[in-house]
């Protein structure tokens, strides 16, 4: 018998953690998409296990600049 391949490792993924509204400090009142990346164990290329938190920003869905998560704490974002 012969053990079968088995294929497994690690991967990033990246996902959208919640969406709501903020100002924008370039283009004003919008939407934001936060979005959070993280690395996955992967087996046969499917990612199962969650693992450590990679990043994780705040992308405008106005102007599609990304901002740290922690311009959300100043103006007290509202949630969806
Ligand atoms: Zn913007």
């Amino acid at each position: 018998m012969t053990p079968g391949l088995i294929f497994f490792g690690t991967r990033s993924v990246t996902m959208s953690y919640k969406k709501g509204d903020y100002v924008c400090p370039d283009c004003g009142p919008t939407q934001y998409n936060w979005k959070r990346q993280r690395r996955f164990f992967t087996l046969y290329f499917i990612p199962l296990i969650p693992l450590d938190l990679l990043n994780e920003y705040v992308e405008c869905q106005g102007c599609k600049s990304t901002w740290d998560t922690s311009i959300l704490d100043s103006q007290g974002a509202i949630e969806s």
